[in-house]
């Protein structure tokens, strides 16, 4: 009898599960997902590199100025955010972008180019 009341009360109510894909709820608040990148903010430092505990990033072309990039390669991140907490000009942070699922494995590395600020003209006089 309990087992038939319990039926008749869920058959009553919602389902408690979203159609993912189709529906989807906001992310949490500090959830740490996908990173992005801002290429002119960079200066090529490589303490991203440094710090990360997976070995996740690579710097592309070497550190300072040679540095024309990065990858970051989203299957070996523990999505720890220390990257973006050493990071010195804030060129390198993570989203709330939770939706990692690809076809492929090279899909899972992040391929991020640097432009480096344009040098200062001097005035002309
Ligand atoms: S979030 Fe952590 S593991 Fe992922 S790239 Fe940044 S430092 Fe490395
Ligand atoms: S993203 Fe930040 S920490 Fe990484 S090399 Fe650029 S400036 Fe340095």
């Amino acid at each position: 009898m309990a087992m038939a009341k319990e039926l008749l009360k869920n058959a009553r109510e919602k389902p408690c599960t979203l159609l993912y894909p189709f529906e989807k709820t906001a992310p949490p608040e500090g959830l740490r997902g996908k990173h992005v990148f801002v290429g002119e903010k960079c200066i090529g430092c490589g303490l991203c590199a440094r710090v990360c505990p997976a070995f996740a990033i690579e710097l592309l072309g070497g550190r300072g100025p040679k540095m024309s990039g990065m990858k970051v390669y989203l299957g070996r991140c523990l999505f720890c955010q220390q990257c973006e907490e050493v990071c010195p000009t804030g060129a390198i942070k993570l989203t709330t972008d939770y939706e990692l699922a690809v076809l492929k494995q090279e899909d899972m590395v992040l391929v991020f180019e640097r432009k480096p600020p344009e040098a200062k003209q001097p005035k002309k006089e």
